[in-house]
C-alpha cells in the first residue's frame, strides 16, 4: 500500500466545499452519475471505432444504499482507471478542478444568483462523506486499483481485486448527512436529477407480476419475480428525431414529465439546432388558467441529460415561461449570475430562436386548420397576448394569427376585423372604433343596446388586455377601443342617423337642473343626449380611458404604478326621447319627481352592476312599495 498526500495550496478543502456549497448537498449524486455516466459512453465510443477490445454490452449504473454500514454505492460498468490515471484525474485534475472552482465561485456561490454547482464533479462526493473509497479497473489491461481519502489531503493507494473494468465509488456517509441513507431520499434525487440520463440507472429492485400459468386456478396468486428497478427513461423523447414520434409520443411524455398533471397538453414545439448553438427539446402549451404566477416555472433545463434546473427565467423569454416541457442545451453557462446570464451573447440567441419556433409553430397551427385554432384560442391567448407585448419580434408575427373573438363566437383576425367594421364603426375623425366587453354578463344591457346598432362587439376578457389595447393603439394609426359602457354609443362613433332631440333648448336646461338638484352630491357628470325613445332613459358610462388606466395599474407594468388610486368617474347619460324623461319635466311635486330620478338612478345603476348592499336593499324595498 502507498500513501500520499495531495498536493493543493489550501491545507483542507473539503470544509470549505461544504461551507461554500451547503445549501446545495445533494447534487453529489449527480456529479457522480454524471462521471459513471461519461465513464461508460467513454468505452461506448472506444469500442465502435475499434480501440478498446472489450465488450460494450449493455452497461448499467447501479447506486446502492447500505444503511447499517453507512455507506452509499455507486458502481458503473465504464473505460475505469488504472492506477496511473486515478493518481492523474483524481489526485491533480479533480483537486485542482475543485481548488479552481472554489477561488473563482467561493464569493458568488454565497448568493442564490449562482445556478447549479457544475464542475465540481468528483469531490463534491465530500460534501456527504467524511470518507471516499474508489474501487476501479481499466478497460485497458491494468491491475484494478483501490483509492482511499478521508477528507484530509493524505490518500492511500493500492491493488484491488476486481476483475471486471469500470469502477465503484464507496462514500461513507458523515453525521451531518444521513439523511441521504434513506431510500426514499436517494429515490427523490435520483428522480429529480437523473429521469433522462442516457445510461440505465438500477436502484433496488421491484416486484414483476407475471402472467398465470395455463391450469392454474382463479384463487392461485399470480407468480412474481424479482427485476431490476431501472429509475430513468435513458432515451427521452426530446432527443429523437421529430419524424420518428407521433402525437401520441408526445402526450406520453408530456406524463412522464408531469406524473401529477391530469390534462392534455394543446400542443408540442419539437426543437432542435446544431448551429450557432446546440439546443433541443420539446415544450408544450398546456391549458392556462387566469392566474399567471402559479404556472410559471414548469419548463425543466438540462444539460446532455442532466437535470439541471426548473428556474429557466433568463433563458426563455418571460412570456413563455408559462409553457413546459424540457430544453436541453451544453450552451448554457451555468456557473453564473442570473444578470450575466441575461446579457451573455448565445443565452439571447436561444432566447430569440425560441420565440421564433414558438411563433412558428402557431403560424403553421393557425394555417393548416384554423378551426382547432380557434378552438384553443381561448386556453393560448395569455401566452400570446402577453408575447406581443413583451417581445417585438414576437408582436411582429403574431399579428397575422392573434385572434379577436366577438360576443358571437366569431373569430376575427385583426385585419379581417377591420375590413369587417370600417364602413359602420367608425367616429368623426375617421378612427376605426373598436368595440369590446370583457364581461358578457356584467356587460349584458351595454352589448345588447350595441348589437342592436348593428355593432360588432368583441370579447376581450383575458388579464392583460388592457395593456394590449394601449400597445395596438398606439402602434397602429387611426384606432381607438372602446368597452360597451365606455360612453354612449351614439357619442362614440358619431353617426348622422341620430335621433332629433324632442325637447327644445329650454326644456333641456330644465331638465338638467332637475335631475342635478337630485343627484349633484353624488358625482357624475351629466349629459344629455337625444336617443332612440326605446333606449334606455337614463344610462351610466364609465370613460374608456379612466378605466383602462385603473386596469393597467392592477394588472402591473406599463409604468402605471405610483400613480396612487384614481377615483371611480362616471357619466350619466338621459335619453331627452324617451317617455320617462317627459314625465320627470311634467311633474309638479317636487318629492315625485325625485321618486322618479332616484328611481331611474338605481335602475341604471342596477345595470352596470354598481348597485350593492344597503343601496340595493333600499332599492329593493322601495320597489316593492311602490308595485303594492
Ligand atoms: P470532470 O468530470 O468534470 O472531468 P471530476 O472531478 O468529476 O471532473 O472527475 C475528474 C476525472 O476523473 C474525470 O475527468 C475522469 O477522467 C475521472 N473519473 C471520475 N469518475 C470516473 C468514473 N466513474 N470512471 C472513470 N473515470 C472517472
Amino acid at each position: 500500500m502507498a500513501t500520499g498526500k495531495i498536493n493543493v495550496s489550501v491545507e483542507n478543502i473539503f470544509p470549505l466545499i461544504k461551507k461554500f456549497l451547503y445549501s446545495d448537498h445533494e447534487i453529489f449524486i449527480r456529479e457522480l452519475i454524471s462521471n459513471a455516466t461519461d465513464a461508460t459512453l467513454k468505452l461506448k465510443h472506444l469500442t465502435s471505432i475499434g480501440e478498446a477490445k472489450v465488450e460494450y454490452g449493455q452497461p448499467i449504473i447501479e447506486v446502492k444504499v447500505d444503511k447499517k454500514g453507512k455507506k452509499i454505492h455507486i458502481l458503473d460498468q465504464g473505460i475505469g482507471m488504472s492506477e496511473e490515471e486515478v493518481k492523474k484525474y483524481i489526485n491533480e485534475v479533480a483537486f485542482s478542478g475543485a481548488e479552481e472552482f472554489l477561488d473563482k465561485y467561493k464569493d458568488s456561490a454565497k448568493d442564490s444568483g449562482i445556478i447549479g454547482h457544475f464542475g465540481l464533479g468528483f469531490y463534491s462526493a465530500f460534501m456527504v462523506a467524511e470518507k471516499v473509497e474508489i474501487i476501479s479497473k481499466s478497460y485497458a489491461d491494468a491491475p484494478a486499483v483501490h483509492w482511499s481519502c478521508d477528507g484530509s489531503p493524505e490518500f492511500t493507494i493500492e491493488k484491488a481485486k476486481r476483475k471486471e473494468h469500470g469502477t465503484e465509488i464507496i462514500l461513507h456517509i458523515a453525521e451531518d448527512s444521513t439523511e441521504f441513507l434513506e431510500e426514499a431520499r436517494i429515490q427523490e434525487l435520483l428522480t429529480k436529477y437523473n429521469k433522462f440520463m442516457p445510461i440505465p440507472i438500477k436502484f433496488g429492485t421491484r416486484t414483476e407480476t407475471l402472467p398465470k400459468p395455463e391450469g392454474a386456478k382463479k384463487e392461485d396468486p399470480a407468480p412474481t419475480r424479482e427485476v431490476d428497478h431501472i429509475i430513468n427513461n435513458p432515451n427521452p423523447a426530446w432527443t429523437k428525431k421529430p419524424t420518428d414520434l407521433k402525437d401520441e409520443d408526445y402526450k406520453a411524455f408530456y406524463r412522464e414529465l408531469y406524473p401529477m398533471q391530469f390534462e392534455e397538453p394543446l400542443f408540442h414545439i419539437h426543437l432542435n439546432v446544431d448551429y450557432p448553438f446546440n439546443l433541443t427539446g420539446i415544450l408544450y402549451f398546456p391549458k392556462l388558467s387566469k392566474d399567471l404566477n402559479i404556472q410559471k416555472d414548469r419548463i425543466q433545463l438540462y444539460q446532455n441529460q442532466v437535470f439541471v434546473t426548473d428556474n429557466v427565467e433568463g433563458i426563455v423569454p418571460e412570456f413563455l415561461t408559462m409553457l413546459r416541457g424540457v430544453i436541453d442545451s451544453p450552451d448554457i453557462p451555468l456557473n453564473v449570475s442570473r444578470s450575466y446570464l441575461q446579457a451573455d451573447g448565445a443565452v439571447k440567441k436561444i432566447a430569440s430562436y425560441i420565440t421564433r419556433k414558438v411563433a412558428d409553430k402557431l403560424t403553421g397551427l393557425f394555417k393548416e386548420n384554423r378551426e382547432d385554432f380557434e378552438k384553443k384560442w381561448n386556453d393560448i391567448k395569455l401566452v400570446i397576448e402577453y408575447g406581443m407585448l413583451s417581445e417585438e419580434k414576437f408582436f411582429e408575427k403574431a399579428e397575422k394569427f392573434a385572434l379577436y373573438p366577438s360576443v358571437d363566437n366569431t373569430y376575427y383576425t385583426f385585419e379581417e376585423l377591420q375590413e369587417k367594421i370600417k364602413d359602420r364603426q367608425t367616429d368623426k375623425d375617421e378612427q376605426l372604433v373598436i368595440l369590446y366587453a370583457s364581461d358578457t354578463e356584467a356587460q349584458h344591457s351595454y352589448i345588447e343596446a350595441a348589437k342592436a346598432k348593428g355593432y360588432e362587439v368583441l370579447l376581450l376578457d383575458s388579464p392583460i388586455v388592457s395593456h394590449l389595447m394601449q400597445k395596438l393603439e398606439t402602434s397602429k394609426e387611426k384606432l381607438k377601443f372602446a368597452r360597451v359602457d365606455a360612453d354612449h354609443l351614439d357619442n362614440l362613433i358619431n353617426k348622422d342617423d341620430t335621433p332629433i332631440s324632442k325637447l327644445s333648448e329650454e326644456e333641456k336646461e330644465a331638465l338638467k337642473s332637475k335631475v342635478e338638484e337630485v343627484v349633484k352630491d353624488k358625482g357624475y357628470t351629466i349629459q344629455l343626449e337625444a336617443m332612440d325613445s326605446h333606449a334606455s332613459p337614463f344610462i351610466i358610462t364609465e370613460p374608456e380611458f379612466m378605466r383602462r388606466m385603473k386596469e393597467m395599474q392592477q394588472t402591473g407594468g406599463g409604468g402605471m404604478f405610483g400613480m396612487g388610486n384614481m377615483p371611480d368617474m362616471y357619466n350619466l347619460i338621459i335619453n331627452t326621447n324617451h317617455e320617462l324623461v317627459g314625465q320627470i319635466l311634467s311633474t309638479k311635486t317636487a318629492k315625485k319627481r325625485e321618486r322618479l330620478i332616484n328611481q331611474s338612478l338605481d335602475l341604471a345603476r342596477l345595470s352596470k352592476g354598481l348597485l350593492k348592499g344597503k343601496e340595493l336593499t333600499s332599492f329593493i324595498k322601495r320597489s316593492y312599495e311602490m308595485i303594492k
